[in-house]
């Protein structure tokens, strides 16, 4: 069974209420009418409910950035599954290496929330990705590795029906820098031959998709790749023209 492509835009901090109205409306204009490719958009917190009406009816899908473990409670400035759910996320996003490498979250820390998000009925992308200093110690495979059994440790077999898997390098995030199709495609061989032993014939479904740097002009080499299936977008996200082709460019 092929897998349907899934193309998300991490919008990251950027984007007031009205802009990223505006930026929804563009993309359901642009991508009407494809439905061959599974998209999504993750617009910051606020900006989520705005967005979430703005797409609704156009088979665009609304995403989360981020999450908190717990349903409620006293976690001043945290957002919970259940009031993502409540505006509409279908998706978030967990384990994003700048959530890694500037707000100290851990593996410990994504496989909770990721267990929260299944709890309430969204779909976690799971990031994971290598550093410079790892790739060139030869160590990107037991990095990758451990993040992936780490983010998905006990969450059961049946959870990888709702996971997606997004392998970012982090050299390649915002620098302009990307994995060539051939480095994409063994760290993603690599992923699900690790999802087949957690999860057996279940890990042929997974989406795994790249992220770091993918633009109009490289994301249909990439996504060419038989276990690349789909990306994740930052900075080429926030403008349509590029998102569009982006998301035209992973038909395959
Ligand atoms: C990201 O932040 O998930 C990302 C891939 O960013 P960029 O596309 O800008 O490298």
């Amino acid at each position: 069974m092929p897998r349907r492509p899934f193309v998300c835009g991490n919008w990251k901090m950027h984007r007031t209420v009205a802009e990223a109205t505006a930026l929804a409306r563009e993309l359901a204009a642009g991508l009407a009418g494809e439905a061959r490719v599974q998209v999504a958009v993750a617009p910051p917190f606020t900006a989520l409910a705005a967005v979430g009406a703005a797409l609704r009816g156009t088979g665009i899908e609304l995403a989360a950035q981020d999450v908190h473990w717990e349903a409620q409670g006293a976690f001043t400035g945290e957002v919970s599954a259940p009031m993502l759910a409540e505006v509409g996320c279908q998706h978030a996003i967990v384990g994003h290496s700048e959530r890694r490498q500037l707000f100290g979250e851990t593996d410990e820390a994504v496989r909770r929330k990721a267990g929260a998000l299944l709890a309430a009925g969204i779909r976690p992308i799971v990031c994971v990705g290598e550093t410079l200093a790892e790739r060139e110690a030869g160590r990107t495979l037991e990095v990758v590795g451990r993040q992936v059994r780490g983010g998905l440790a006990g969450l059961g077999a049946g959870a990888l029906a709702s996971i997606t898997i997004a392998y970012e390098p982090v050299w390649a995030i915002g620098t302009g820098r990307t994995a060539t199709a051939a480095q994409a495609q063994e760290v993603h061989a690599a992923i699900r031959a690790l999802l087949r032993e957690l999860g057996g014939d279940a890990a042929d479904a997974v989406r795994i998709q790249y992220g770091g740097s993918v633009k109009p002009g490289n994301a249909a080499e990439l996504l060419s790749q038989p276990d690349v299936d789909g990306a994740l977008v930052g900075g080429a996200s926030l403008a349509a023209p590029d998102f569009i082709a982006i998301v035209k460019g992973a038909l395959r």
